[in-house]
């Protein structure tokens, strides 16, 4: 019973040396056992500020169970400012799952964050943001295909964070989901769901207070908190997630705001070339919500321009 903090440490087979900033608060009362993640994605700040901020403010007098919140998953990545990948090898840990103990620094990380801290709780939350150079509409994403129960469970969870768009994801679906931390904690049978609010390399209050309000609604929920938890009749429920890369490259010049509504055909932006020859139209190729953006210009071939969650 109480609060603590510790860097859980480990060492894989191939001498990697993997380091977890571990919070954790015990409630006076048993109840549920949940993990939460922040910062996977080392320069995700409004999820980490949340993070810590949720741990200041549990009292163990007050909570009915454990939660264990890692506050930045990947701290190289967090100290070295890289954005989508770790600096050692260029992985990136939320494609990574479930990983592997004698595998590269990232494959072994995100094994120790599964097997050693996410598995055997019994639900999970993974806070993300936009990275360095994104914008978000704030979304909450669950993982299906894992047993009607846990996919029921992993989008009441969604929900009740109370985001204005939900996105269901599967292995094989439009975006496929294999590799992230939801989806290999879903297939070990932990509900979970990986919720979006803030970006840029910033900490933006207004996006840690939306973490904030959603994790208390989530504790409230799991009965971890007193109080009833607010319904989450706010939140429109997608169909799939569809992400556009860039053809060529160039400068990106968006056209249409962030959480537009789009229909298939929209024109989002062009790509010019460094003269100001314009290369091509990027068209959205389904209907939905324009949720997140690259907020860089600059495009290589193949790099993320933005995703849409799809009706
Ligand atoms: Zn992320």
């Amino acid at each position: 019973m109480g609060k603590n903090t510790r860097w859980a440490s480990f060492t894989s087979s191939q001498g990697f040396e993997i380091q977890f900033p571990v919070s954790t608060v015990e409630g006076d009362n048993s109840g549920p056992h949940l993990v939460i993640t922040a910062g996977l994605h080392g320069c995700e700040y409004s999820g980490i500020a949340a993070a810590i901020e949720l741990y200041k403010y549990l009292n163990p007098a007050k909570l009915k169970g454990k939660i264990d919140i890692v506050t930045v998953a990947s701290v190289a990545a967090f100290y070295e400012k890289s954005p989508f990948v770790n600096p050692a090898d260029k992985k990136n840990p939320n494609r990574t799952f479930p990983g592997r103990e004698d595998g590269s620094y990232t494959e072994a990380q995100v094994y120790f964050l599964l097997n050693e801290i996410i598995d055997g709780c019994d639900f999970y939350l993974d806070l993300h943001c936009g990275d360095m150079i994104e914008l978000i509409e704030p979304f909450a994403i669950y993982h299906t295909g894992a047993g009607e129960e846990i996919d029921t469970k992993s989008s009441e969870l969604a929900f009740y964070y109370g985001l204005p768009s939900v996105i269901p994801t599967a292995s094989d679906g439009v975006w496929p989901d294999r590799g992230t931390s939801y989806a290999a904690a879903a297939e070990l049978g932990i509900p979970g769901a990986i919720v979006e609010a803030g970006g840029n390399g910033m900490i933006e209050q207004q996006a840690v207070d939306i973490h904030l309000q959603g994790l208390l609604n989530v504790l409230r929920l799991l009965g971890m908190i007193k109080g009833r938890p607010y319904a989450p009749d706010k939140s429109v429920l997608y169909k799939d997630f569809k992400w556009l890369y860039a053809p060529v490259q160039g400068i990106w010049h968006q056209e249409l705001p962030l959480g537009s509504a789009l229909e298939p055909g929209d024109n989002l932006g062009r790509i010019e070339d460094l003269f100001g020859t314009q290369l091509i139209t990027l068209t959205s190729p389904v209907a939905g919500k324009l949720v997140f953006t690259t907020s860089a210009a600059a495009m290589t071939e193949g790099d993320i321009v933005l995703g849409i969650a799809m009706s």
